[in-house]
């Protein structure tokens, strides 16, 4: 083994502000990372996995979501976290891309709204004292479900309707 650089990074224990579920797809990567500035989620705790949130709200396996669920107790249990940040994006491949939905973005949307409302719903039934706030994410911008997981004024959903 070599060492191929030196750096020292800290070695204290910290708080975690939020626990991020999320997708690993570059494209919006930077997005990402204003969002949680924007918000004040300095420090973090990615859980990255094709389709983000989709693990909760429909998971390949059941297994999938449990390990997933398990990841956030090991997360609430070393970092202290009390909050959740539950995201989609659009295009995701996991659900087969924008083509799955017709290239509608409108479709696509109507889904990604119901599966992050599914999501928090699984969230919050397996683990109640998280809070969990709800985030869709696409070419333009990150989009914050309102009350009822409902998108607010100004989203995509109500743009499009236009
Ligand atoms: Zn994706």
């Amino acid at each position: 083994m070599h060492k191929v650089f030196h750096f020292a990074s800290p070695r204290e224990r910290y708080k975690c502000d939020a626990a991020v579920v999320w997708c690993y797809d570059h494209r919006f990567e930077l997005a990402l990372r204003k969002l949680l500035k924007r918000i004040g989620v300095m420090r973090s705790d990615p859980i990255r996995i094709a389709g983000g949130a989709k693990c909760l709200a429909a998971p390949d396996k059941e297994s999938d979501r449990q390990f997933v669920l398990e990841q956030l107790r090991w997360s609430m249990q070393l970092h202290g976290t009390d909050t959740v940040l539950l995201m989609l994006h659009t295009d995701c491949g996991a659900y087969g891309g924008l083509a799955a939905f017709g290239n509608d973005a409108a479709k696509e949307l109507q889904n990604h709204t119901a599966h992050l409302q599914r999501a928090a719903i699984a969230l919050k039934s397996a683990i109640p004292e998280l809070t969990v706030k709800t985030y869709f994410v696409d070419f333009e911008g990150v989009w914050e479900l309102g009350a009822g997981g409902l998108p607010t004024t100004g989203s995509p959903a109500a743009r499009s309707k236009k």
